[in-house]
């Protein structure tokens, strides 16, 4: 594969599509974020695996503007849960739930369980402009604390506690989660493979 002079990223959110652009920074690569597209596809994310909903993603994007295309998926694995939400992360708590009902329900499962430990994990899914597809993991673990704690982060960030550190994501400056995240992981692994084909 030669390097792609243009991504274009199957996201929405800004958060990512920030932290993208400054770890690709030095390859030169032309980032495309979903927002600067004509009608860009909305894609149902019913896949059975994180992998499977960010090819989903980044196929569908790849299809509409056959450019090289990034999308992800994250999922919180609990061990007491037996790997639950896990794909269902964002629909924890319903169908349209929000972030609060999300961790309501997080905190209600693990009522009285003492073994909190869980893990973030984040597939990245790369499809080349040729149509082929790459994937990349990130994990980090961690434990699910018993009531929320600090106020930054979005998400589970206030009940996640990273392997290693006594505050929550919630409670760490944005820089400091960032260079431990799953996200990231996953995004220094992709940012190897395009630098080899650099
Ligand atoms: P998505 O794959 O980024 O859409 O995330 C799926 C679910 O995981 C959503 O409920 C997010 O709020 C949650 N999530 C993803 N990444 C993080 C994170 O870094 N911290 C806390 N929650 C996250």
């Amino acid at each position: 594969m030669s390097l792609p002079s243009t991504l274009v990223l199957a996201t929405g959110n800004p958060g990512k599509v920030d932290e993208l652009r400054a770890l690709l920074a030095d390859l030169s690569i032309i980032l495309v974020p979903a927002a600067d597209l004509d009608n860009p596809p909305e894609v149902v994310e019913d896949a059975e695996t994180l992998a499977g909903n960010a090819r989903k993603k980044a196929r569908a994007f790849h299809d509409h503007t056959a450019r090289a295309t990034l999308a992800d998926d994250t999922g919180l694995e609990v061990a007491a849960l037996d790997g639950r939400p896990g794909v269902h992360t964002a629909r924890f708590a319903g169908p349209d739930a929000t972030p609060d009902a999300n961790k309501r329900r997080l905190l209600d499962e693990l009522e009285g369980v003492a073994d909190r430990r869980a893990r973030f994990r984040t597939v990245v899914a790369l499809v080349t402009a040729d149509g082929t597809a790459h994937t990349f993991e990130g994990i980090c673990r961690g434990t699910i604390t018993t009531a929320p704690r600090g106020t930054g982060g979005f998400g589970y960030d206030p009940l996640f506690q990273p392997e290693g550190h006594d505050q929550t994501f919630a409670e760490m400056p944005a820089d400091a989660k960032n260079e431990v995240s799953h996200r990231r992981r996953a995004l220094d692994a992709l940012h190897d493979f395009l630098a080899r084909a650099a």
